[in-house]
């Protein structure tokens, strides 16, 4: 039987593994501390939980976070990280600090198979989807390694250890989580769901729902089960103000077309944390970034409370499309403004990494080989490039 790797368990499947070794209830919170809060990276370590259950759980649970493959610093401090998730793929995570907090980008899948047109990890093809484990250990990875080159200080609270039930405090590195790398998470709910859970869960990295945000192409049933199952903040990613375009720039619109799509924001918002959408809107020279692109998208989103992030296209080798020109860019935000839709164009942050969105894995190798996703074909091995 292989070994369980215990960041695959959420609370309540932590506390059924307990449960099964005949163990109180309250063992799965230490575990759950000892992982996720301090980093524990073996049982032999969590020296306050009884010698009984880490003798039980020895040889048969591990703690196995992604392997780093190469780890690159931007000058401007983004750092990312190549992970292995096995023989074949590799998964990237981007940190990013800024002044008032530290956003770490994970990855949901291997590829993604929703193939959006201007997207570097589309076009490599689906290899499969991450394991729990794989995507909370993303998070647990950043910010323990960060945390042990002494990033900035971590204070434990006073009800810390004990079981008192009252939150402990303390300081984490990583304020904000986005899902916004490598995958689409919606095509990846059962994985993706317990580790948001872990993410909000305050004996794991205790984010508020407002500062774990979700990005999505537009998976409609899955953003609806998401509202009733774990409603954090919803990023949509739209890039097009009507279907026509939209088909040809995130094929997934002909499953869930616009009119669909908005209206499962619109229910969304009924359980979000934050009381609007952000719509994602990547900016392509001549293709959905005229004034009369703008006008229409000003039409589309009439009275539902969102904010637009327009992404400057980030390019990759064999790219089809362009960047709009800065000018562009602010014309277009200040037409959305003007509408009265807050509106700001994301930084580009790390593309001398090429970790910008859009770019991760961008040195790997096509997926999809000659024969093409349709007809199934799976990932051949990854040649992998270090960045510098
Ligand atoms: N699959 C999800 C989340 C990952 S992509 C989604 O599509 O929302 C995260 C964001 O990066 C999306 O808004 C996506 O459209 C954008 N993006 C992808 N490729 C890009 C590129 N080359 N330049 C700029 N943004 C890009
Ligand atoms: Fe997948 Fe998102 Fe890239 Fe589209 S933009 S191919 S959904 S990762």
């Amino acid at each position: 039987m292989s070994a369980i790797n215990l960041l695959d368990l959420d609370g309540p499947a932590l506390e059924e593994l307990v449960a099964s070794l005949g163990e109180r209830p309250y063992r799965a919170r230490q575990l759950k501390r000892w992982i996720h809060r301090h980093g524990a990276g073996d049982v032999d370590s969590m020296t306050d939980l009884a010698r009984s259950l880490r003798q039980k759980l020895q040889g048969r649970a591990v703690i196995s976070a992604p392997a780093i493959i190469s780890e690159s610093v931007a000058p401007d401090a983004t750092r990312k990280w190549l992970l292995s998730v096995g023989a074949k793929d590799a998964v990237e995570a981007v940190y990013i600090p800024e002044l008032d907090r530290a956003t770490l980008c994970i990855s949901t899948q291997a590829g993604c198979a929703v193939n959006c047109v201007f997207c570097s990890t589309g076009k490599q093809g689906f290899s499969r989807n991450l394991t729990t484990g794989e995507i909370v250990g993303q998070l647990w990875l950043a910010e323990h390694s960060l945390r042990r080159r002494g990033q900035q200080q971590w204070t434990e609270g006073p009800s810390d250890g004990a079981q008192t039930g009252a939150p402990a405090r303390f300081e984490r590195i990583i304020s904000n989580v986005v899902l916004m790398g490598m995958g689409e998470p919606l095509q990846n709910y059962d994985a993706v769901l317990p580790a948001l859970r872990l993410m909000l869960d305050d004996d794991a990295y205790g984010l508020s729902r407002r500062r774990l945000t979700l990005s999505t192409a537009g998976m409609v049933p899955q953003i609806d089960r998401l509202a009733q199952d774990c409603p954090v903040a919803l990023a949509v990613s739209l890039h097009a103000p009507d279907d026509a375009l939209r088909d040809t720039l995130v094929p997934l619109n002909r499953k869930y077309p616009l009119r669909e799509l908005m209206a499962a924001c619109r229910r969304y918002l009924r359980s979000a944390p934050r009381d609007f959408i952000t719509f994602e809107y990547v900016m392509l020279d001549g293709v959905n970034d005229s004034d009369q692109h703008a006008r229409q998208l000003v039409r589309l989103v009439d009275g539902l409370p969102c904010k637009f992030n327009l992404i400057p296209f980030n390019p990759f080798p064999g790219a089809t499309v362009r960047r709009s020109s800065p000018q562009r860019i602010q014309e277009f935000a200040a037409r959305l403004t003007a509408a009265g839709i807050v509106t700001t164009t994301r930084k580009t942050r790390g593309d001398q990494i090429d970790a910008a969105c859009g770019q991760l894995a961008g040195a790997v190798d096509d997926r999809t080989g000659s024969a093409g996703r349709a007809s199934g074909s799976r990932a051949r091995a990854v040649p992998l490039r270090v960045a510098p």
